[in-house]
């Protein structure tokens, strides 16, 4: 069997094109569009595209971006008086600080300053235990979208076995919490799990974000299951490669995500679908 593609990308450009359509609308009637403030702190490659990326799409969504670079030098108590500026801007509806912040710097203090309705991230233990509790809010933009591109492909999740592989508090933990939510059956896996070839194996969905290029052997794919790699990984020749083996993993699965194209597409979609809730929930 050879797996069908998971096509973020064509799914998260139907997304975009919907908010685009909604906040054109809310303009038309006279209402202020959604506005996003993006905060990067330094000169981080990585993260000047990922900002870059975002910056993009919040002018295409059709929203005010508000986005900031600020030195590498900036001090944790300057960040959090700029959050704290941006809290009560009636324009601004998003806040989101692009990780990771210099060293100097206590992520966490900078995300619980963010006000919870302006947490597009939705990284605030706030966002985060409203998700934990099935409540509304605003739930962090990688998981979110992995499920949103599950959905809109038809592919139902109550009473599989998932597998998640990684547990930070950006991708693993809020994507085990969404599966549960779901109804999955859902085993998450971290650096200390013991076997993990054997409990990937057994998964009729994974879900992968870990960091470190093709991890997850092709070969321990169940025959069917379904493949989600969210990871990004820039290898020295500059292509870009997930966590999954994926020539081997297609050949095996049902359905599975390529890197670029896949997960990544939806995060960006994602962030714009969580402002858009967010402006909402403020007017
Ligand atoms: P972190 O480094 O914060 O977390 C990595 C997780 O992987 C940790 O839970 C860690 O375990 C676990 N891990 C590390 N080694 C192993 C191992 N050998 N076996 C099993 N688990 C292991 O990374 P992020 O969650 O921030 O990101 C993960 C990947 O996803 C990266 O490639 C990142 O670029 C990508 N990403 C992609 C996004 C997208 O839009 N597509 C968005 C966000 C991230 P432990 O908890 O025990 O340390």
């Amino acid at each position: 069997m050879t797996a069908k593609i998971l096509d973020g990308k064509a799914i998260a450009q139907e997304l975009r094109e919907s908010i685009r359509a909604e906040v054109d609308a809310q303009v038309a009637k006279g209402q202020n569009p959604p506005g996003l403030a993006v905060i990067l702190v330094g000169e981080d490659p990585a993260s000047q595209v990922y900002v870059r990326n975002k910056k993009i799409a919040c002018e295409k969504a059709g929203f005010n971006d508000v986005s900031m670079v600020l030195p590498a030098d900036t001090t944790e108590e300057q960040l959090l008086a700029e959050i704290d500026t941006l809290n009560a801007r009636d324009d601004v509806h998003g806040i989101i600080v692009q990780l990771p912040v210099p060293d100097h710097i206590d992520p966490e203090k900078i995300i619980e300053r963010i006000d919870p309705k302006k947490d597009v991230d939705g990284f605030h233990a706030y966002n985060m235990g409203r998700l934990a509790t099935r409540m509304p809010g605003l739930a962090p933009c990688t998981p979110h979208g992995v499920m949103t591109m599950l959905e809109k492909t038809g592919i139902p999740l109550r009473g599989l076995d998932a597998v998640v592989v990684g547990a930070s508090n950006i991708v693993g933990v809020p994507m085990a919490l969404e599966l549960l939510n779901a109804r999955a059956t859902v085993t998450v896996c971290h650096s200390a799990t013991k076997d993990l070839a054997q409990k990937v194996s057994e998964a009729d969905l994974v879900v992968v974000g870990v960091g470190i290029p093709n991890m997850v052997k092709g070969e321990w794919i169940k025959d069917g299951a379904i493949v989600v790699d969210v990871g990004i990984n820039r290898l020295d020749d500059g292509t870009l490669c997930g966590d999954v083996e994926y020539d081997v993993a297609k050949e095996k699965a049902s359905w599975i995500t390529p890197v670029p194209g896949g997960v990544g597409p939806m995060t960006i979609a994602t962030l714009m679908q969580n402002t858009l809730q967010a402006a909402y929930a403020q007017s």
